[in-house]
């Protein structure tokens, strides 16, 4: 596992904590094997299924984000998909849709993907 993903790693689990959900466990396994590629292994901590998560090293920080926080919310939602599966919860939408990683103006956000607003930056989700 290299630092890059390992640091954006980092980020976008701390949206994960902060909405009350476990992090994963991460395994530094460079699955990917190219050099322009940080990869590494997330597994559930209620049983060994593990899924890879993988990033472009030559993408800007927030693109960066955006790519790994769409990883993350995939295994969040197919993890807890039965109490979560609107995670991260749109705050204008409830009940219709989770929000969408975006880059809107540069910046790496959850994004409501009805409107394009911007909720919070990716790494900056308050509590649901
Ligand atoms: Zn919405």
């Amino acid at each position: 596992m290299s630092e890059k993903i390992d640091e954006i790693l980092g980020y976008v689990l701390r949206d994960v904590t902060s909405s009350g959900l476990e992090t994963p466990r991460i395994e530094p396994v460079d699955w990917y094997n190219d050099p322009q590629v940080s990869s590494a292994m997330i597994y559930s901590v209620r049983d060994s299924t593990g899924r890879g998560v993988s990033v472009q090293n030559d993408l800007s920080l927030d693109r960066q984000l955006v790519a790994v926080a769409d990883q993350i919310q995939e295994w969040v939602i197919e993890e807890v998909g039965t109490t979560h599966s609107n995670w991260p919860q749109c705050p204008l939408h409830p009940n219709n849709h989770p929000l969408a990683a975006r880059i809107v103006d540069d910046r790496g956000v959850w994004a409501c993907p009805a409107s394009n607003t911007p909720v919070a930056r990716i790494g900056e989700l308050g509590p649901a």
